[in-house]
């Protein structure tokens, strides 16, 4: 049967397909070769004949996810950063990027880095301030408008049908790292986003077991061109075993990405008046600044990221981090455990992020042992 029709939940517990054509396998096969013997024609008998161009595993896992976002083609990379790093190697020589002033501290340093270097020009914006993206735009210049939302690790949300008209008309396109969303909630490409990044190394794959980033493009353009070419020739795709570890993960994406979002939800709504906390940021509270573009863009769910700011400074929010037994003190996020991180003593001294904030993943224990967790570990402060 294609997977024409067939809904998101669906392709993902079949990591697209539910059998292998050639053997009749119920779950993905791992191609473990690195060449691949051509036929009496001495043609390749796939579509390429060396794992750095491809390769069955790797296909299969690609048109999982480009399935799931509703993309016209996905390339997967041996991390994230390795796969958002290659799209601002598609920016011309000087060429103009726009993006939000906190987001993913490490993409945030790689631009930096970039316009250090004289390699482009860079534009940081408030994405709390209505209009900053459309000001920060140059009409012509702009080449890339990459946003994040919900934004790492405040979870203000960007609104994607306007980013992508507004970097349109600039001639920009635009790219969304949609990692907390993870294809469940919000479909980047449907609101009119040019492509979607996801550190796979998240949600997508869920088991904290696999490091990985994908691209999704909504059309193939000499730019998606130009993507293929470098992650061939001067990256390399994510290895066999590595994309079957991510189909594995992604066949239980929506259950796990539910169960998170509804912990989620009931933990801030649950701790959001509690007197040691100063605020719970969460997309999913009515408080929340961002709260109505969510509402709107994010169908089924408000994810399993959140932020408390705790009564107190940096010191505070560390002893509450150590302080937990069951949410282990740990960075990444959108794995079935769930972690607590002080970002500002991960991202260093000169970011924006607040002294005393603390980052939750949630995952899908059980939500009142998480509860009384944070309970316990706040009554230490
Ligand atoms: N984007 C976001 C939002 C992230 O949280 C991360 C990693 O934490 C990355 C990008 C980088 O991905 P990776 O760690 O897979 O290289």
């Amino acid at each position: 049967m294609s997977d024409k029709g067939l809904r998101p939940e669906t392709l993902a517990a079949h990591a697209l397909k539910p059998v292998d054509a050639a053997t009749g396998a119920v779950t993905p096969p791992l191609y473990l070769a690195t060449t691949y013997a051509r036929d009496a024609d001495y043609r390749p008998k796939l579509r390429e004949n060396y794992v750095r161009s491809g390769n069955p595993t790797l296909w299969q896992a690609e048109e999982a996810i480009a399935a799931l976002e509703r993309g016209r083609a996905a390339l997967l990379f041996p991390s994230g950063m390795a796969a958002l790093t290659t799209v601002f190697e598609t920016v011309p020589q000087g060429g103009h990027v726009v993006a939000p002033d906190v987001m993913y501290y490490g993409t945030r340093a790689w631009l930096k880095r970039l316009e250090r270097l004289g390699r482009i020009r860079l534009t940081l914006f408030d994405a709390a301030t209505p209009g900053a993206l459309e000001a920060a735009l140059r009409p012509g210049e702009t080449d890339v408008v990459w946003i994040e939302t919900p934004l790492n690790p405040t979870w203000d949300v960007i609104d994607i049908a306007a980013a992508a008209s507004a970097a349109h008309a600039a001639g920009a396109i635009l790219a969304v790292d949609a990692t907390a969303t993870a294809a469940v909630t919000t479909q980047p490409l449907s609101l009119g986003a040019d492509i979607v990044f996801h550190s796979a190394t998240k949600y997508l794959n869920g088991h904290s077991d696999v490091l990985a980033g994908a691209l999704v493009t909504a059309t193939e353009d000499a730019r998606w061109a130009e993507l293929q070419l470098l992650r061939t020739k001067s990256q390399a795709p994510l290895a066999p075993f590595d994309c079957y570890l991510l189909m594995r993960g992604l066949r239980t994406l929506f259950l796990r990405y539910r169960q998170a979002s509804a912990n989620a939800l009931a933990l801030a709504r649950h701790f959001e008046m509690h007197p040691k906390l100063e605020r719970v940021l969460y997309p999913g509270l009515a408080s929340h600044r961002g709260h109505a573009v969510a509402a709107r863009q994010m169908r089924d769910g408000f994810g399993g990221m959140m932020s408390l700011l705790v009564r107190g400074g940096f010191a505070d929010a560390q002893r509450l981090c150590t302080s937990l037994r069951v949410i282990v003190p740990a960075t990444s996020l959108g794995g079935v455990e769930s972690l607590a991180e002080h970002r500002k003593a991960v991202e260093g001294p000169e970011s924006p992020v607040p002294d005393n904030l603390v980052r939750l993943s949630i995952g899908i224990e059980h939500v009142d042992d998480l509860a009384a967790d944070l309970e316990q570990a706040l009554c230490v402060l």
